[in-house]
């Protein structure tokens, strides 16, 4: 059984082969740089050959597409026909950057694998259980009916798939049946969840990934007044802001690197801005977790994953320092061990679990593809 996972962004086709008997991973790929999504779907289909996998994408059994936009319309994994294209593109607009790049790759593979079922998995799925209370804005009403503006919320195939191992690592160790979660996925862009029995209540990323935590380039939660503010003193028009608030801003904005590990290295080396910046990033952190926490009423585990998120001791103990007040209790000698795919951070006091777990969003998508080319439709 061969499924393969493509993730087609606007310059790039990323690329994971899956046996699903074992779970396995044959090839991983890829291209950057790709002006013509055509040729690099060509390429792909060469690398996979060369190292004889398949020779053609008719060889798969499915394909499984990374899309980033689902709106309200696809709470879950969708098998790719005719009305499921149209429903994509009428998406465009909420993502006018990621939405067209992920249909060209879909339309490509149906191209030249018409044959091959495909399936959809979309970002914003696992946060359609909101309430409607988390997702509505404080704006009128009707901006919502007519404009679909309201809280999506993004990332959500990497919180699915953490909170999941997170619950069957409490469940297994803990007799914890039903976990309140806080899931942070600490990339470049950042989000967090607040997690209740396996359904998202609430996320930190709202109608784009713009809101919520301090992010590489993005600035997360401001005061939106601030937008006017500098329309009016500066004459900024919409494209600038856009690119203040998206590109310009978070980590890099603060001190000039939206590198983490570059930004530690410059903070111990005496940078006061890099310092700074990590101080806000992990208050911000901070706050979502109080806020999650009471959302949730109680917390039983805070998961922490996505490259910051797995790999920086540093940041994870900042983000857990002086949290014993809120029954978080962080173990610094264990946050400093090597793992594979989960790891403790709890002392053996600690009221909440904290855990750092490898994400897989490939294998998240290949699992789900799998589980929709079984299911009856
Ligand atoms: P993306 O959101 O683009 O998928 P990643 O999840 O790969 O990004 O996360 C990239 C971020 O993780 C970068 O800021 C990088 O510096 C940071 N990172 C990776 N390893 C470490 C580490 N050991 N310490 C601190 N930051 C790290």
């Amino acid at each position: 059984m061969k499924i393969l996972v493509l993730n087609s962004g606007s310059s790039s086709l990323k690329f994971q082969l899956f046996d699903m008997t074992c779970h396995k991973v044959l090839y991983s790929g890829l291209i950057e740089q790709v002006r013509d999504h055509q040729q690099a779907i060509i390429t792909m289909v060469k690398q996979l050959s060369a190292q004889g996998h398949i020779h053609q994408l008719a060889d798969l059994d499915a394909i499984g597409h990374r899309v980033v936009h689902g709106g309200e319309y696809f709470k879950q994994p969708t098998l790719v026909n005719q009305q499921t294209i149209e429903a994509i593109e009428q998406l465009i607009p909420l993502a006018p950057l990621h939405n067209p790049a992920n249909l060209l790759g879909i339309k490509m593979a149906q191209q030249y694998a018409p044959d091959v079922p495909q399936v959809a998995v979309f970002d914003t799925s696992f946060h359609t259980s909101l309430p409607d209370y988390a997702y509505i804005y404080g704006l009128p009403y009707e901006l919502y009916n007519k404009h679909h503006i309201r809280r999506y919320g993004f990332h959500g195939t990497s919180h699915y798939y953490v909170s999941r191992q997170a619950a069957r690592h409490l469940r297994a160790h803990y007799n914890l049946e039903q976990p309140r979660l806080i899931s942070l996925h600490l990339g470049n862009g950042a989000s967090a969840a607040a997690i209740d029995n396996g359904q998202s209540i609430d996320t930190s990323m709202g109608m784009t990934p713009l809101e919520g935590l301090l992010m590489g380039s993005r600035s997360g939660d401001i005061d939106p007044a601030i937008l006017f503010y500098l329309a009016r003193e500066t004459g900024a028009g919409i494209q600038e802001l856009d690119d203040l608030l998206n590109k310009q801003s978070g980590l890099k904005g603060i001190c000039g690197q939206n590198d983490m590990r570059t930004i530690i290295e410059q903070a111990k080396q005496g940078n006061t801005l890099s310092s700074l910046a990590i101080h806000i990033f992990c208050y911000r952190i901070k706050k979502y977790i109080g806020a999650y926490s009471a959302a949730l009423n109680g917390l039983d585990g805070i998961i922490f994953t996505g490259g910051i998120g797995e790999n920086s001791a540093f940041i994870r103990e900042q983000v857990c320092s002086a949290m014993d007040g809120l029954g978080i209790e962080f173990d610094t000698e264990k946050n400093q061990n090597s793992y594979d795919k989960l790891l403790e951070l709890h002392s053996s006091a600690s009221k909440v679990k904290i855990m750092a777990i490898r994400t897989n969003e490939e294998l998240e998508i290949a699992t789900q593809t799998y589980m929709a080319i079984r299911a009856p439709q």
